[in-house]
């Protein structure tokens, strides 16, 4: 199997109009499990096609194992691709919409393409379904038809282009952990591209998150979800997003506290929290965004339950999901999140209180850096 690697590789459309890739470097290793996640249109897409020689970079290099595959056709790549739409062909069985690309790419004799087809029908569990035609299997049936036509021809590499996003939302995660499985059991390097954050945490090996063309941060899931290196990926990694609100580092009373610049509805006191501020790259007088992630907020009706510092708000709405109960509410002129026991369940426009831990808390920046997470 192989490494791939990424070397200042950047993609424009349209005469430079439409970067839809900068400078992108990335290092995927022998049997890794990357998952390429961002927002629509952050590149993700382009940079796969590139790797499968469906586009050509307009800068940089791109190497599978030990070659350089920039001039390479896609069928001289040896990697197979998965995508949404898995155009299976219709007036083929399955058993032959899986081996179909072996018989045309291979000179492998009808018995060993045979013998091939049915490991891999029973690797996914459906070798019931060989005789069956297309039309006869359910979306989750189809893709992995569809995958089965990826894992028969042995590539170095897969490359999924969302491949699940025609599924319900029950059967997206059952593909998940099959995907996972079956990867791992073959120990392919793959490269996964979503949009969905959910299914890069609980996918990848490492997760490379990438906004704008760029790459964000590249690191394993709890790494980037607990040290986001930005903004950016602490909002996009994590559901409900990363409660944020800006404020100005202020002494008061000698103490150094970080004051929301919208109103007044927040103050927090570092210094009264008893953890050391020492290493923290922040003077009186900056600006900083404040974060805290909604299972990190501190929640109670009455104002005695905390000993510490704390804030009065109103609550918007409750939430509940069954497990628990989101509830919403005012911070400055930002909505809130905290995540709260399924038991609490005030109405909209009582008041509440709320804290959070020092060690909870993330400051970004005036350029969305993180200075402490
Ligand atoms: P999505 O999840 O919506 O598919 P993505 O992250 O995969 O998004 P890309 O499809 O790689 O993003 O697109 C990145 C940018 O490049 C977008 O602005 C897109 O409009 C642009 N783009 C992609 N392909 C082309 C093309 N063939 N011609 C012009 N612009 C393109």
């Amino acid at each position: 199997m192989a490494q791939i690697a990424l070397n200042h590789v950047s993609k424009a459309f349209n005469n430079g109009s439409i970067v839809a890739v900068n400078d992108l470097s990335l290092e995927i290793e022998d049997e890794e499990f990357l998952v390429l996640v961002g927002p629509s249109g952050c590149g993700k897409s382009t940079t796969l096609r590139m790797i499968a020689g469906l586009e050509d970079p307009t800068g940089g290099d791109i190497s599978i194992g030990t070659t350089r595959v920039n001039n390479l056709e896609p069928r001289e790549r040896d990697i197979a691709m998965v995508f949404q739409n898995y155009a299976l062909y219709p007036h083929m069985n399955v058993r032959e919409n899986i081996g179909f690309g072996l018989r045309l790419s291979t000179d492998l004799s009808d018995a060993d393409i045979e013998e091939r087809v049915e490991d891999v029908a029973s690797l996914l569990e459906i070798g019931e379904l060989l005789d069956k035609k297309p039309k006869s299997l359910s979306g989750g049936q189809q893709q992995r038809v569809a995958l089965g036509r990826a894992i028969v021809r042995d590539p170095e590499a897969f490359l999924f282009d969302e491949p699940l996003s025609n599924l319900d939302a029950k059967l997206r995660k059952q593909m998940r952990t099959e995907i996972s499985r079956i990867q791992e059991q073959l120990g392919v390097t793959s490269i996964y591209v979503t949009h969905d954050q959910e299914e890069a945490m609980t996918m990848g090996d490492r997760i490379a998150v990438m906004n704008d063309g760029t790459l964000q941060q590249i690191g394993e899931p709890n790494e980037v979800y607990n040290h986001p290196a930005n903004q950016f990926v602490a909002g996009f990694i994590g559901s409900p997003s990363m409660n944020t609100v800006e404020a100005e580092a202020v002494r008061r009373d000698g103490q150094t506290v970080l004051e929301s610049v919208t109103s007044d509805a927040f103050t927090y006191d570092l210094d009264a929290t008893g953890d050391t501020n020492a290493d923290l790259p922040i003077e009186v007088g900056d600006r900083v965004t404040v974060g805290v992630r909604p299972e990190d907020v501190v929640l109670r009706a009455e104002a005695a339950a905390f000993e510490g510092q704390h804030h009065t708000t109103t609550v918007d709405v409750v939430e509940p999901l069954g497990s628990d109960n989101l509830l919403y509410f005012d911070v400055g002129s930002r909505t809130w999140t905290a995540r709260v026991s399924p038991g609490f369940e005030p109405e909209s426009g009582t008041s509440v209180h709320f804290s959070f831990p020092r060690k909870a808390l993330y400051i970004f920046d005036e350029e969305g850096t993180t200075v402490e997470s």
